[in-house]
């Protein structure tokens, strides 16, 4: 997986200019790091002011030709742990380029389980550089800390696919305007829910612009699997879950409530709400569609509105601190952000099973079932779904109806990561180790087995997670004059 995968020819332009140009950019990013003496970023008055590119109304831009060649220096610099490729082009034709950060020296983790996916995309609005910004830096933060040797930053990247599309809407960007060249508002134009609210320049259709449309190819191509994304703008300081399209709060809620619990007690005060509420109903959004459709836990990442002085140059890495410091979390963490199931003992007698599972994940499952595979590999039986909540565990007694054991085959949990329909379903073999047969018993006296352990009978209530959803509330909107975007 190292090395760069380049879609589009115009590129090889880009790679005789930065053989000029290389310097006087790396001069003014190390100074943007704030690893430059001041007196010496005083001296270059020049190389500061041509990156990333001119002051524009109050913020300053990183065009999309200074990103493009600083993305590919990260490649050069850092092919251990950058693989770079575009996703696509834009309407004219700039590539949407993910920094796709990882240590590729190793395909899984140490235990052997798959890493981690984490999807990030920033710039969807071309005139919100701050949001983009912060694309930019969360990349820039793991590829910093792999260089300096930072223990967070590896443990990462050893365990954690990290994709970065710091720029979705290029054209807009170096324009400076919300819109894409075609005059679309791209966080409009996703296929879920597409212009069933009021709303302005959503497209002509779902996905009719190649910026989205090549956004959700890549989700659907490369990140599938992903228990995380991210989606950043610049507006009001807040972050926003799903949805945007309905007041009410989506079917993970106790997995968005417990990462704002989180996030407000220990790391940040930023208000953290469903995105209805929080600003305004919206629809045809990349929040939705990455929840929706892809299933994915979505968060809109929106950092407040004071973007940069011109002439300012405040460090990019001060400016933006709390909001890395909430993103660190949320990706040092995404193992707990789905349903994670663990059997602790599987007892099976001739006409049933009993089963003692743990989630030790945030989400909930409400899909699962028991699974017997048979010594050639055939699912010979599947039990009735059931539900484990988030950071809880249940004992249940499952029917094996007409199955008779061979002996020889195996036992696997399948289940969804998540509540919503979209999420990602699961298969995991059972250990053998916690298994036990006790063919000759009738299951009576097996399901005693955990019984009289308080914790699990409460936890067994099969269903407690729908009974404890919330009503839907209509709560009077916010922050809607603040609320320019989303
Ligand atoms: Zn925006």
């Amino acid at each position: 997986m190292t090395g760069r995968a380049i879609l589009n020819p115009s590129i090889f332009v880009w790679e005789l200019l930065r053989t000029i140009m290389r310097v006087a950019i790396g001069l003014v990013l190390i100074m943007l790091m704030g690893t430059l003496p001041l007196a010496l970023a005083q001296s270059e008055p020049r190389e500061i002011q041509t990156w990333p590119g001119e002051p524009i109304d109050s913020h300053v831009h990183m065009t999309w030709a200074a990103m493009t060649m600083e993305v590919n220096g990260w490649a050069d610099d850092y092919p251990e742990i950058v693989d770079l490729m575009s996703a696509g082009e834009s309407e004219l034709g700039r590539a949407l380029w993910v920094v796709r950060l990882s240590d590729w020296s190793l395909d899984t983790k140490e235990d052997g389980s798959p890493k981690e996916i984490v999807y990030i995309d920033g710039g969807h609005h071309g005139n919100e550089y701050l949001g983009t910004a912060l694309a930019w830096l969360s990349a820039k933060w793991y590829i910093n800390g792999w260089a300096e040797g930072n223990e967070e930053a590896i443990t990462v990247l050893k365990n954690t696919e990290v994709h970065v599309l710091i720029m979705l809407n290029p054209d807009g960007n170096d324009i400076d305007t919300r819109w894409n060249i075609n005059q679309v508002d791209l966080n409009r134009n996703y296929d879920h829910y597409w212009n069933t609210c009021p709303t302005t320049q959503p497209g002509s259709s779902a996905f009719s612009e190649s910026e989205t449309m090549y956004n959700s190819m890549y989700m659907n191509e490369y990140v599938t699997d992903a228990d995380l994304y991210v989606t950043m703008h610049t507006g009001v300081w807040i972050m926003l879950y799903p949805w945007g399209k309905w007041a009410h709060q989506p079917a993970d809620w106790e997995l968005f409530w417990q990462i704002r619990e989180d996030v407000n007690a220990n790391i940040s005060s930023i208000p953290i709400q469903n995105a209805n509420q929080g600003l305004y109903p919206n629809c045809g959004t990349s929040r939705d569609y990455g929840y929706g459709v892809m299933g994915f836990p979505t968060f809109t990442f929106e950092t407040d509105d004071e973007q940069f002085i011109p002439g300012s140059f405040e460090n990019l890495n001060d400016r933006l601190e709390e909001e890395m410091d909430v993103m660190r979390y949320l990706i040092n963490n995404v193992w707990y952000w789905r349903a994670r199931l663990d059997v602790r003992a599987l007892d099976v007698s001739s006409d049933s099973v009993t089963l003692d599972v743990v989630n030790y994940g945030q989400a909930s499952t409400s899909n699962a079932t028991l699974q017997h595979v048979s010594s050639n590999g055939e699912i010979v039986w599947t039990s009735d779904a059931f539900t484990v909540n988030a950071t809880n565990s249940t004992v249940i007694k499952l029917d094996l109806g007409e199955l008779s054991i061979d002996g020889d085959g195996t036992w696997q949990m399948y289940y969804q990561k998540r509540v919503i329909n979209a999420s990602t379903w699961v298969t995991e073999s059972i250990n053998a180790s916690v298994i036990e047969t006790s063919m000759n018993q009738k299951s009576e006296g097996l399901f005693g087995y955990g019984l009289f352990n308080p914790v699990t009978v409460i936890a067994s209530v099969v269903g407690l997670a729908a009974i404890l959803r919330p009503e839907e509330e209509d709560i009077e909107l916010t922050s809607r004059e603040d609320a320019h975007d989303n």
